[in-house]
């Protein structure tokens, strides 16, 4: 398959990995955000979050949960994102599930979203929770 992050998992494209067990890899993104930018996968190719197995993005977010704390002590930073994209449209990049974990300084520089507050129709909402609710299983 011609997936990079499948070839990471191989071996057959190098990476700088920092944890891995039986279903997750984690390794430093090589265009860093900032020092310690992370990407968490599954090895199991899977495009989105509709692609991936259930207990395999369970391992991904515990492997996330670990990873966020070992950045923390290493690194220190006054906080830190955690991005996960699903679909072009939602700016995701390589078409393998991934989480990052991009640690934060003030005066950094980066901005993750600048999503203008604007308050919505409560019936809309409403609206849009019932169908929601509704596909639940
Ligand atoms: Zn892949």
């Amino acid at each position: 398959m011609d997936c990079i992050f499948c070839k990471i998992v191989s071996g057959e494209i190098p990476s700088v990995k920092v944890y891995e067990d039986d279903i997750v890899l984690a390794f430093l993104d090589i265009n860093p955000l900032n020092d310690g930018h992370l990407l968490i996968i599954p090895k199991a190719h899977a495009a989105t979050i509709h692609d991936v197995a259930e207990a395999d993005f369970l391992a991904v977010m515990s492997a996330t949960h670990k990873l966020a704390a070992a950045v923390k002590k290493a690194l220190n930073p006054e906080g830190l994102n955690l991005l996960q994209l699903n679909g072009k449209v939602a700016g995701q990049m390589v078409p393998h599930l991934h989480v990052h974990i991009v640690p934060r300084w003030s005066g950094d520089g980066l901005t993750v979203a600048s999503w203008e507050l604007v308050a919505g129709d409560l019936e809309k909402i409403k609206s849009v929770a019932g169908k929601i609710q509704a596909e639940i299983v």
